[in-house]
């Protein structure tokens, strides 16, 4: 399938807009904590950046919304950054088959989660990150506000004190893998942390832009030609790219991976991101969630565009 022009992209999100459009109501937004689940639900918003710097939006894609789980997309590269291949003696990279705030697997898997993105791997990771830097929060909006090329990026207080109210489970996670030594700080510090994260804010716009060294060997466009040019080394960002696409959809990674075929993370704010190796990233927003968690416009708005595109495999 020939590829499409850039000039073709707009008439393209336009046409993916509409149809996606038609199947509101068919998902419900999240409602575990109230700041979600106050959301209006009848949103759709969608954004492609490309490597060579153009970036193409449809709909709401410069309402901000909530990351939530797509954080631990980057708060896992920044751990990747400071710690190598060490990360792998505390977190799997297994596909967990269980839902992301799944328990039970720690139990028999001593205190190891499966991998990254479900919530207990990212707690770990936001352990990792705790012992590295005296206010994370910080480091990470620091680092986020570089990839996008935006100083006003922020975390939302509201959703992360709501969340923080509600983090019975994951802070039953965290003491669970503190008593096999996997858990290094007071689980009360990183559930701060790990809250704050997840409130952080971007319009698809922003996250389309500030995931954009995953389409492009690790290179952040924004300093182009600089000598911290590199966000990852290329080998690190194809590995990255390797995870998202077995473990970043939640227990649905095995169906994004079949309907989609792209490196994807997603959060249960109704946000996904995907890679499109050497073309570009793309960012898409809608807040009614399947049973699993994932965005139910956004999977479909997906998996047309690789339909109507061929971008994938055969892209790269
Ligand atoms: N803040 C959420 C939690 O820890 C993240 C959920 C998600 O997006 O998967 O429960």
């Amino acid at each position: 399938m020939a590829h499409p022009s850039l000039s073709e992209i707009p008439h393209l999100l336009q046409r993916i807009s509409e149809e996606a459009r038609a199947h509101f109501g068919e998902g419900k937004v999240a409602n575990y904590i109230p700041a979600l689940a106050n959301v209006k639900p009848n949103q759709f918003g969608m954004a492609i950046a490309c490597v060579d710097g153009s970036t193409h939006t449809v709909g709401d894609a410069h309402v901000p919304f909530s990351l939530q789980s797509i954080t631990k997309l980057f708060t896992f590269v920044l751990a990747l950054r400071a710690e190598g291949d060490a990360l792998w003696q505390r977190v799997g990279r297994e596909p967990s088959g269980a839902a992301f705030n799944s328990i039970v697997q720690l139990e028999t898997e001593n205190g190891i989660p499966r991998n990254p993105f479900i919530n207990a791997g990212a707690l770990v990771i936001t352990d990792i990150l705790t012992s590295r830097y005296v206010q994370l929060d910080y480091a990470l909006l620091g680092a986020l506000r570089r990839l996008a090329d935006d100083p006003e990026l922020h975390w939302n207080p509201e959703v992360a004190r709501s969340e923080r109210e509600h983090a019975d489970r994951n802070m039953a996670m965290a003491y669970f893998m503190k008593s096999h030594g996997n858990f290094h700080n007071d689980p009360a510090l990183v559930l701060d942390n790990y809250c704050a994260q997840c409130a952080t804010e971007m319009t698809c716009a922003q996250l389309a832009q500030a995931s954009m060294f995953l389409a492009n060997d690790g290179r952040d466009l924004t300093l182009q030609g600089q000598p911290d040019e590199h966000f990852l080394t290329a080998d690190q960002t194809r590995r990255v790219n390797a995870l998202l696409l077995t473990c970043g959809a939640y227990d649905a990674a095995g169906d994004f991976a079949y309907r989609i075929s792209l490196p994807v993370k997603t959060g249960v704010g109704g946000g996904i991101v995907a890679v499109i190796p050497e073309v570009g990233t793309v960012a898409v927003w809608s807040p009614e969630l399947d049973a699993k968690g994932n965005s139910v416009l956004g999977a479909f708005a997906l998996e047309r565009l690789v339909q109507l595109t061929g971008w994938g495999y055969s892209s790269v």
